[in-house]
């Protein structure tokens, strides 16, 4: 019986959940009103989905219910756990920079090379609403970067003007050298955010639309982390955002 089984799959595996994120919780419960703030902010993140999961296996278990039915809240069970686990693996990260555990490794990086990179990665994503990526400006510098990370900073970006922009439309990078610095821009002409909502995209869990029936996903940790690799890179991130007038991120970088 498919409906038990799962019910009793999935309380395991949430209990597992709720222990790591305890023992989380535990290794990093000193210190800061921040710090609790961030974890009332993450139990409220983990118990929506939570309530979700149990609620709709509950009904999905039941004699009466008819297969339609089933099927559809076996959909909504199946997206709170890809959601759950989005969350899980932004916050494996972000428990690392706090912990100090995370270091970057830089390396010379060919600046074309992490663009072609990013390029074939988001290529067939970017084709689903037929959005044209533009690169703009010189690529054949060196920097001292860490690539696995400004490769994520880079997705992050890129997947969140996909996810907000229009179909048919494009996205642009911009790359732009001067003596001691580098500066990457990420424009998109999608709804653009509200100039109150702008102070505080950059923190965690912060999502500009509340609402959980929106299509976009995410948890509103993307932007924390990118900020935290810049940071870790000693550059800055800033936005600059009109409301349906598109967005654009700006990334400085130094060389070394
Ligand atoms: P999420 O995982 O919810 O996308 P992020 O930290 O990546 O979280 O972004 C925080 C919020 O900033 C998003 O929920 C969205 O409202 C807003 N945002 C980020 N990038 C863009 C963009 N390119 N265009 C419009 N809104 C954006």
């Amino acid at each position: 019986n498919l409906s038990v089984a799962l019910s009793i799959d999935s309380q395991d595996e949430l209990g597992d959940l709720a222990n790591s994120i305890e023992d989380m919780a535990n290794k990093l419960r000193h210190t800061k009103k921040e710090r609790n703030e961030f974890f009332a902010a993450v139990t409220h993140e983990l118990r929506t989905p939570l309530t979700f999961i149990k609620g709709y296996t509950d009904i999905a278990s039941r004699e009466s219910v008819s297969e339609g039915e089933r099927v559809k809240y076996l959909s909504i069970i199946r997206d709170e756990s890809a959601r759950l686990t989005h969350l899980m693996d932004d916050m494996m990260t972000l428990v690392q920079f706090e912990a100090h555990n995370f270091s970057i490794k830089k390396s010379s990086v060919l600046i074309a090379n992490l663009m072609d990179d990013l390029m074939k990665k988001v290529a067939g994503i970017l084709n689903q609403k037929n959005i044209h990526l533009n690169i703009i400006g010189s690529q054949q510098f060196e920097a001292k970067l860490d690539y696995a990370r400004m490769q994520q900073v880079l997705i992050n970006l890129v997947i969140n003007a996909y996810k907000y922009s229009p179909d048919n439309s494009t996205i642009s990078i911009d790359i732009e050298q001067s003596p001691k610095s580098f500066s990457i821009q990420i424009s998109d002409e999608g709804e653009g955010i509200d100039a109150a909502d702008l102070p505080y995209i950059f923190e965690h869990f912060y999502r500009v639309d509340k609402s959980r029936t929106r299509k976009t996903g995410g948890v509103g940790l993307g932007l924390t982390i990118v900020q935290d690799i810049i940071k870790l890179h000693d550059g800055n991130i800033s936005v600059k955002s009109k409301q349906h007038g598109g967005t654009t991120f700006t990334i400085e970088l130094p060389y070394d």
